[in-house]
């Protein structure tokens, strides 16, 4: 039988290892390292696995990073069926490479596949891939303040049929992209356009699971703001159009003047972030009040002008955390707090990053060490 079901089948699956014959010489990645910014820069190798009904996971390979070849009838390419995740991994201070939570990753990953209707990758198979990627692409960190190295892996239905149904067949790749510090000098305080036409995610549908479907689909709204002047765009519930939800790709946080903090709640729209449950853990264990309460756009409003709002920010993993200067909705624009990063958001910004650099405690096991 195969694996679909089976979320902790050990992983007897042997990698393959074909090594670039043509590898980036050095001195050419030295200089894209020097600037990698985010998502254009790519290692030498990738990681393949692939899955069918008849044998299930099988043909784990690592393998040159290079174009797929694929027939214009592959499933993917007409109803969607793809899912993906996004996880760094970086170089402590001792030199030595790290992930952070992969196995939250690793179960979203299987979260979203089931809601997709997609073969679920074993969870140690899943962890093992990304070992192998920074294994084998280990010269590829930037050595730059903020560098790590982004990982992308992510799943596709690969069956060649136009028939509507889940595919039969399935690819899993991992790419590896050198990225340096989201925001060169500091994080600069966005702006925010609460989008009055188009939303996320409704109750029932794909929100919660880490789809391209999801992306596509806040497009139009984020290219709008950014048409507009904006840096990003505020989704809001699908039902009521009220109730304040997540960015297009990061989750909100609410700081407020008594020290309490708030975030919407998970109920299937929103996407559940591993950079946002870090951070509700990391502030209960400070003994702050922690709401994951549904806040409305009016009363965002109404408390950021009378200032029982103090500081607001947006967190996933690529950016980290991100303070929110600037929103503009149906009622008007608001500023929030001083406009730019408060105290809060610095002070979490700095502690989880710490931990995940392993320079302070790691009492929740939440670094992998690779080596
Ligand atoms: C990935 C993602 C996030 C952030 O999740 P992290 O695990 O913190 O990176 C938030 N919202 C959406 C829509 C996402 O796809």
């Amino acid at each position: 039988m195969n694996d679909r079901t089976s979320p902790h089948a050990p992983t007897a699956l042997p990698f393959v290892v074909e090594r670039n014959a043509h590898p980036v010489n050095s001195e050419e990645r030295a200089r894209l390292l020097a600037d990698p910014g985010f998502g254009r820069v790519f290692t030498d190798h990738m990681v393949m696995i692939r899955y069918n009904d008849a044998k299930g996971w099988h043909d784990a390979k690592v393998m040159p990073r290079g174009p797929l070849s694929i027939d214009p009838a592959t499933a993917v390419l007409h109803y969607a069926q793809e899912i993906f995740e996004g996880l760094k991994a970086y170089k402590l201070a001792d030199g030595s490479m790290a992930l952070f939570r992969p196995e939250a990753n690793a179960r979203r990953f299987r979260d979203s596949a089931q809601r997709l209707a997609m073969a679920e990758l074993p969870e140690d198979l899943f962890i093992e891939s990304l070992r192998q990627i920074v294994t084998i692409d280990r010269d590829w960190f930037p050595d730059i303040e903020g560098g790590s190295l982004y990982l992308r892996p992510f799943m596709f239905a690969s069956e060649v049929f136009l028939g509507v149904k889940p595919s039969s067949e399935y690819i899993y790749i991992v790419l590896a992209s050198s990225v340096g510090g989201y925001f060169k000098s500091g994080a600069p305080a966005i702006s925010l356009l609460v989008s009055q036409e188009h939303t996320r995610a409704a109750p029932g549908g794909t929100g919660a699971a880490k789809c391209g479907g999801n992306y596509a689909a806040s497009l139009v709204a984020q290219a709008d703001a950014i048409a507009k002047g904006f840096d990003q765009v505020v989704f809001l519930d699908a039902a009521e159009r009220r109730w304040v939800e997540e960015l297009g790709g990061m989750n909100l946080f609410f700081v407020f003047s008594d020290g309490s903090i708030q975030t919407p709640p998970l109920g299937g729209t929103i996407l559940p972030g591993i950079t946002r449950d870090a951070l509700l853990t990391l502030a209960r264990e400070d003994g702050i009040v922690v709401r994951e309460e549904p806040y409305s756009i009016e009363q965002w409003q109404a408390d950021a002008e009378s200032g029982r709002l103090t500081e607001a920010f947006a967190c996933g993993t690529a950016a980290v955390v991100t303070p929110i200067g600037r929103v503009t909705g149906a009622n008007g624009a608001f500023s929030i707090g001083a406009g730019g990063p408060g105290q809060f958001t610095t002070r979490m910004k700095d502690r989880l990053v710490a931990i995940q650099r392993g320079l302070a405690p790691d009492p929740h096991h939440w670094v992998m060490r690779l080596d």
